[in-house]
């Protein structure tokens, strides 16, 4: 959130693309710098890793070590992994009264889904952010109707987003600068008070705040 690279070549400075918004080049926040050695007569470049708000970090492990390695072992399955399945989810949500959306975006139940992505896939599955985890839930243990199309909902709108080269929003830029354009395709999420985009609803989009974070949706069309 909030950090980007750039890369520096001798007294170069690079930060390719349009920004939406600017991007912090203040030297102080440059947290970590790889000097790339290059072949010869054309000196270093330098890949530079700016970090305003502290937000990331970088180790070095060995490969072996990765699933022992403590940011990881407790780590969800990844939306688009085989293994997150509407069955998966039903076992994370059975007897959970905490909300959809707060149980959706801890990463030990799913990693990788951010904010963004759980507010639309929660507007294409319409149900409400509010709504308790543990109903989507049979007595019996097994997955609704309703979670397993929030589970498709998931992975789609994950699609969707690889398809459209990430979502740029203001934190978010790719590796090579160039913007991505899935926020143009944002049905709920920075749109509060505009028409909901669900075919026949007439609601408007709504902001509330859930665990410090902001959910957009329709309480009109999502249950
Ligand atoms: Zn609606």
């Amino acid at each position: 959130m909030s950090g980007s690279f750039r890369i520096e070549e001798g007294e170069r400075s690079d930060q390719p693309g349009d920004f939406h918004h600017a991007r912090s080049k203040d030297e102080k926040h440059d947290h970590v710098i790889f000097h790339l050695q290059q072949a010869q007569g054309r000196g270093v470049a330098r890949v530079i890793y700016n970090d305003p708000r502290r937000f990331g970090f970088m180790d070095l492990a060995l490969r072996n070590d990765l699933d022992a390695y403590p940011a990881f072992r407790e780590l969800g399955p990844e939306p688009v992994g085989n293994t997150l399945d509407a069955a998966y989810l039903a076992g994370r949500f059975a007897g959970k009264q905490q909300p959809l959306k707060t149980a959706l975006l801890d990463q030990k139940v799913v990693a990788g889904l951010g904010n963004i992505y759980v507010c639309e896939a929660l507007w294409r599955s319409h149900l409400s952010p509010k709504r308790a985890a543990a109903t989507l839930v049979t007595a019996t243990g097994r997955p609704k109707k309703e979670l397993q199309s929030l589970t498709e909902a998931i992975r789609a709108v994950i699609a969707d987003a690889i398809e459209a080269g990430g979502s740029s929003l203001r934190d978010y830029i790719q590796t090579d600068g160039t913007l991505g354009y899935f926020q143009h395709s944002f049905c709920v999420y920075d749109r509060e008070g505009e028409a909901c985009r669900t075919p026949g609803c007439g609601g408007r989009v709504e902001r509330i705040v859930q665990g410090g974070r902001s959910s957009f949706y329709c309480h009109h069309c999502q249950k």
